[in-house]
C-alpha cells in the first residue's frame, strides 16, 4: 500500500458522508447511528436540492405542454432515463420504465405477463428468501390465472438451496424471480449461476431479479446478468421515495400489454379501439412522480462522482466488523452464515424479543429494524418469530459499528434474568374507582411525562409482574398476537373482573400493564360501558406500536369482552 493511501481513502469516505445532512444530528442526546439502510438510505444534499429547485423553477407536466417550462421538465425527466440506462448498462433507454418502486415493478411485470404468458398450468418459481413484494404480486396473478407459485428452500446458512432450486425448475416453469441480495439476512445470491441454471434447464422461462438491496452497494450490469427484468427503488440508492425502475429487455417489452391505462401511454384512443404507445411509455400511464425522477437523476449524478471502489472496500470491512463484534456478545446469535454478505445482518438475543432490543438500541441513538422484515415465509422456514437487523451503507463508519455493538452489549448485560413469579398467580389490582377514571389517570401520566411514550411503555413493561411461567400452565396463547401473550381472567364474588396477563416481549408487557390498569378490578358494567376496543383510540400510541401489534392487542381486548359476556 502506498504511504498516505489510507489517509486519502479516509478523506474520500469522510467527504462522501459529509454530503448527508441528516446524519449530523443527535438522537436521545447522542449522535445518531443510522443502521436501517436496508429500509431506506439517507439522501445527499444534492438530491434534496434538485427536487426543490425543480419545483422552484421548472415545474410543469411532461410530454405534452407546448411551453418553455413543459419542455424543460420533459427534458430533465427524459435525461434521467438515459442516466439510469448508463447506471445499469442497459442497451437502450426504451428498456427503462419509471415506476413507483420495486414493489410496483414486480406488480407491473406479474400483471402484464399474466395476460399472455403465464398460463393456467404454469409455475412461478421464487425462493423462501424473498421480500413480500416479490411473493404477493405473483400469488395474486397465479390465483387469477390458475397457475402455481413454488419457492426454492433456504439453507441453514441463509442461502438459496441450489439443488432444490434446480430440482423445482421444469417444463411448466414460466417465470423465475429472486432477489439479488436478501434484505433480511444480507445474503448475496449467486445470481449469475441462477440465471444460467434457468437458461440451461428451461430456456423459455423469464427471469426477474429484484435488485432493491444490491443497487446502492455495487455496480450493476444488466447486460452481463442477462436476466429479462431487473428492478430497484430510488429510495434505496440515495434517491427519493415513490420512484423506482423496471428494466426489461426491449424485445420482451414490445410484446407485453400495458397494465394501467390512461394518459400518456396511448398512440390513439377511440371507442372503436385504442392503440398503445411503444415501451417504455406504454407502461407509464398518467402524470408520473416527475420531481422524484429528477431526484433520482441527482442521486445517480452524485453516484457518478462517487469512488465506488473505496466505498465497496469500506462496506466489506464494515460487514466483517459487524459480524466479528456481534459474535463477541454473549446471548447474541447471528442468523445465517452466507458465503457472501452485503449491507445487512440479522440476529437474535436469547430471551429478548427483537422489538425490545430495537427500542432499547434507540435509546442509545442506534436505529435498527426488528420483526419479520417483510419476509414472513423466511422467518417461518428458519423457525424464528423475527430478528433484529442492522443494515449499513457507504457512509457507515467503523466507529458507528463499534458504538452499536457497545450499546448492544450493555443492553444484553442489563437484561439479567428477571425472577419469575412462582406459586400462586397474582391478578391486576383495582387502580381507580372506575375504568373511565383509570383511563383518565393513565392519559394524564402519558401527557404529563417528560419521557417519550416509548420509554414509558418500556418502564411499564419492566415493572409488569413476571407471570409467564405460571400462565403457560393455565392458559393458551392469545391468538392473533405477534409475541407470546397469555391471559387469565376471573370474576370475584362482588362481580369484578380481574386480569392476569404477561408476554415474552417487554413492549407488549407495557401495553398489558395499561390493559390491566384500566380494566382489572372493575365491574362488568364499567368495562362494558367503556368498551375494551375503545382503549387504544383513547391513548395516542407511539408509531413503533405496529399495526400488527395493535391487532394483537385488539385480540387481548376481545378476550376481555368475551369473558365479561360469559
Ligand atoms: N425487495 C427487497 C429485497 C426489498 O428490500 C424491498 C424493500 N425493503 C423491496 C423489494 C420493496 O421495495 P419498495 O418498498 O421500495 O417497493
Amino acid at each position: 500500500m502506498l504511504p498516505g493511501y489510507k489517509l486519502l481513502v479516509n478523506k474520500i469516505l469522510r467527504d462522501f458522508r459529509d454530503q448527508f445532512p441528516i446524519l449530523k444530528q443527535e438522537v436521545n442526546g447522542v449522535p445518531l447511528i443510522y443502521l436501517d439502510n436496508a429500509a431506506t438510505s439517507q439522501k445527499p444534499a444534492a438530491v434534496i436540492l434538485a427536487e426543490s429547485e425543480y419545483y422552484q423553477s421548472d415545474n410543469a407536466n411532461i410530454h405534452r405542454a407546448p411551453h418553455e417550462l413543459g419542455e424543460r421538465a420533459t427534458a430533465a425527466y427524459e435525461k434521467v432515463r438515459e442516466s439510469v440506462r448508463e447506471f445499469i448498462n442497459a442497451e437502450s433507454i426504451d428498456e427503462i420504465i419509471f415506476t413507483k418502486g420495486t414493489t410496483d415493478s414486480v406488480n407491473l411485470v406479474a400483471n402484464s405477463l399474466s395476460q399472455f404468458f403465464i398460463k393456467p398450468d404454469s409455475e412461478i418459481l421464487l425462493t423462501e428468501l424473498e421480500h413480500h413484494s416479490n411473493i404477493v404480486p405473483w400469488q395474486i396473478v397465479a390465483k387469477r390465472v390458475g397457475a402455481s407459485v413454488l419457492a426454492a428452500k433456504v439453507t441453514s446458512f441463509g442461502e438459496i438451496d441450489l439443488a432444490d432450486f434446480e430440482q423445482k425448475l421444469n417444463a411448466k416453469t414460466a417465470v423465475v424471480s429472486f432477489a439479488h441480495v436478501s434484505n433480511a439476512l444480507g445474503t448475496v445470491h449467486p445470481v449469475e449461476k441462477l440465471v444460467s441454471l434457468v437458461r440451461k434447464k428451461v430456456p423459455g422461462a423469464l427471469i426477474f431479479i429484484d435488485g432493491a438491496q444490491w443497487i446502492s452497494h455495487a455496480k450493476t450490469d444488466v447486460r452481463a446478468l442477462d436476466a429479462d427484468f431487473y428492478a430497484f427503488s430510488a429510495h434505496k440508492v440515495y434517491g427519493p421515495t415513490g420512484v423506482g425502475i423496471l428494466y426489461g429487455k426491449k424485445e420482451l417489452l414490445l410484446k407485453m400489454p400495458p397494465v394501467n391505462g390512461g394518459g400518456d401511454m396511448i398512440e390513439r384512443v377511440s371507442f372503436a379501439g385504442t392503440t398503445f404507445a411503444k415501451p417504455p411509455y406504454r407502461f407509464e400511464a398518467g402524470t408520473p412522480n416527475i420531481a422524484g425522477v429528477i431526484g433520482l437523476g441527482a442521486a445517480l449524478e452524485f453516484l457518478k462522482k462517487t469512488p465506488w471502489k473505496e466505498l465497496e472496500d469500506s462496506e466489506s470491512e464494515i460487514s466483517k466488523t459487524v459480524v466479528e463484534e456481534l459474535a463477541k456478545i454473549k446471548r447474541v446469535t447471528i442468523v445465517g452464515n452466507p458465503k457472501r454478505r452485503m449491507c445487512a445482518v440479522s440476529f437474535t438475543v436469547d430471551a429478548m424479543a427483537p422489538m425490545d432490543v430495537a427500542v432499547k438500541l434507540n435509546q442509545y441513538g442506534v436505529a435498527v429494524r426488528a420483526g419479520h422484515h417483510c419476509c414472513m415465509p423466511l422467518m417461518e422456514a428458519l423457525g424464528l418469530p423475527g430478528t433484529v437487523r442492522a443494515s449499513w451503507s457507504g457512509y457507515t463508519t467503523r466507529e458507528e459499528i463499534l458504538g452499536f455493538s457497545a450499546a448492544l452489549k450493555k443492553i444484553v448485560m442489563e437484561e439479567e434474568t428477571k425472577p419469575q413469579e412462582l406459586g400462586e398467580l397474582t391478578f391486576g389490582k383495582s387502580f381507580a374507582a372506575s375504568a373511565k377514571q383509570a383511563l383518565a389517570e393513565l392519559r394524564e401520566v402519558f401527557l404529563s411525562s417528560a419521557e417519550s411514550r416509548a420509554e414509558l411503555l418500556l418502564e411499564f413493561g419492566a415493572a409488569h409482574p413476571r407471570r409467564l411461567e405460571i400462565l403457560r400452565k393455565l392458559a393458551p396463547e392469545v391468538q392473533g398476537c405477534m409475541s407470546e401473550v397469555r391471559m387469565v381472567t376471573r370474576s370475584t364474588a362482588d362481580g369484578k373482573i380481574q386480569i392476569a396477563s404477561d408476554s415474552n416481549t417487554e413492549i407488549v408487557r407495557g401495553l398489558l400493564t395499561i390493559v390491566e390498569r384500566v380494566f382489572s378490578g372493575q365491574s362488568k358494567e364499567e368495562i362494558k360501558e367503556l368498551g375494551p376496543e375503545s382503549l387504544f383510540a383513547a391513548l395516542d400510541l407511539p408509531g413503533f406500536v405496529s399495526m400488527q401489534r395493535r391487532t394483537g392487542l385488539e385480540s387481548v381486548l376481545r378476550e376481555i369482552s368475551k369473558s365479561i359476556n360469559k
